[in-house]
């Protein structure tokens, strides 16, 4: 594989670089880009449409890879204590990785991203009927949501830094939900080391909405095992309990005194034996709901040194720990094996559209959805 580097690139001179991967090799050209985004083909879908990569890289050394089809982050790049660079997040080197079906790593996941209790909500009066593709329930948007569509993409120059605005057109009946919508999500790779992912969207009827990124971190980089030593720390003092299907039962329980408490730091390993499948719960975050992102989780992984902190506008976010992952999934840096990643997906709380008492995920026409989540990075000496 060839690389620019990156004063290369950002002269803008990195007309071209090979990629080789399963899907075969892809040429980028980076002829007419902003100062900061570079573009390659990547392969085309079982359909035939064709997939871009772009990547995103500011000065500090963080690199942003993103494609057009589920404006999926493959790839995540940033500096560890002693300055080298590595891969944060689980993710494909190649188009095949993710049209096979893989559990959503990096991908944007909507409609509606989490569960949908049996498939059903009503609005406005109206039944509807969604796929259930989770045993009993509906999961992140059905059975092609969000992750499997091809975003159109424009890169962009923003005074944050180099940016993609990826746009997707969700048809009135697609999966089942109701109105056109259409969704908008900028990445941006800041120059404080973030990627920025901002989400906005607008309907002509109302419907439930709950986009968000579907990315599996480990900070200690790729072939680095599992995350069970990677130590948590959220501002949430409440949880959302599940049923057996992880539905939410309805309540708003404290953490106090139980394994899902992160409100002072601990490892995602101290207490994981207790909790029945490993942690995939809904944490309900304890700042108003807020127009600017507030602070949510901070995440420290004591080898690489490398910190991540993760700001929001949304109530809640799904701390999944990659309890599904069994191995047979052979991406960057190896297997996927059994809590080798953690997902932090920052959301509206599942299954909000049967629950009342619930923050709601409700868009209706002439509004505009709006969510900012921000993951930061930063090392610890
Ligand atoms: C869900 C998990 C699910 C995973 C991959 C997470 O958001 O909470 O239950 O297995 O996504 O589909």
């Amino acid at each position: 594989m060839n690389r620019c580097t990156l004063t290369i690139t950002m002269l803008g001179l990195c007309l071209s670089q090979a990629v080789q991967g399963r899907g075969g090799t892809m040429s980028e050209k980076n002829a007419s880009s902003p100062a900061g985004v570079t573009r390659a083909e990547f392969g085309k879908t079982a359909e035939g449409t064709p997939v871009e990569l772009y990547t995103l890289s500011n000065a500090g050394g963080m690199t942003a890879k993103i494609m057009t089809y589920g404006a999926t982050v493959t790839q995540l790049i940033v500096r560890d204590r002693a300055g080298k660079t590595g891969d944060v997040i689980l993710g494909f080197d190649n188009l095949a990785g993710y049209l096979a079906n893989e559990p959503y790593l990096g991908a944007i996941v909507g409609r509606y991203g989490n569960r949908i209790a049996k498939g059903k909500f009503t609005l406005k009066g109206a039944t509807y009927t969604l796929a259930t593709n989770d045993g009993p329930n509906h999961l992140h948007g059905g059975l092609k949501g969000f992750d499997k569509k091809v975003w159109k993409a424009e890169p962009m120059s923003t005074p944050d830094g180099p940016a993609l605005k990826l746009t997707y057109v969700s048809k009135d009946g697609e999966e089942g939900y109701p109105g056109n919508l259409t969704s908008t999500v900028v990445y941006t790779v800041t120059g404080k080391n973030e990627l920025k992912i901002e989400y906005t969207a607008k309907t002509d009827k109302a419907t439930p909405i709950n986009i968000t990124n579907h990315a599996y971190f480990n900070l200690a980089g790729p072939g680095s095992g599992d995350v069970l030593g990677h130590e948590v720390t959220m501002a949430a003092d409440r949880y959302t309990p599940v049923d057996a299907t992880l539905i939410p039962t309805g309540e708003i329980a404290s953490v106090k005194g139980t394994a899902m408490d992160f409100t002072k730091p601990a490892t995602i390993g101290s207490r994981i034996a207790q909790v029945k499948g490993g942690y995939d719960h809904n944490y309900v975050l304890n700042m108003e709901v807020s127009k600017a992102p507030v602070f949510a989780v901070r995440v420290r992984e004591p080898k690489s040194g490398r910190v991540m902190e993760v700001l929001t506008t949304e109530p809640g976010v799904q701390f999944y720990t990659g309890n599904f992952l069994d191995g047979s999934l052979k991406g960057i840096g190896g297997a996927y094996k059994k809590h080798y990643g953690f997902c932090l997906e920052t959301q509206h709380f599942p299954d909000s559209p049967n629950q009342p008492r619930f923050p709601s995920s409700i868009l209706e026409p002439g509004k505009t959805f709006h969510s900012v989540t921000v993951y930061r990075f930063s090392v610890e000496k």
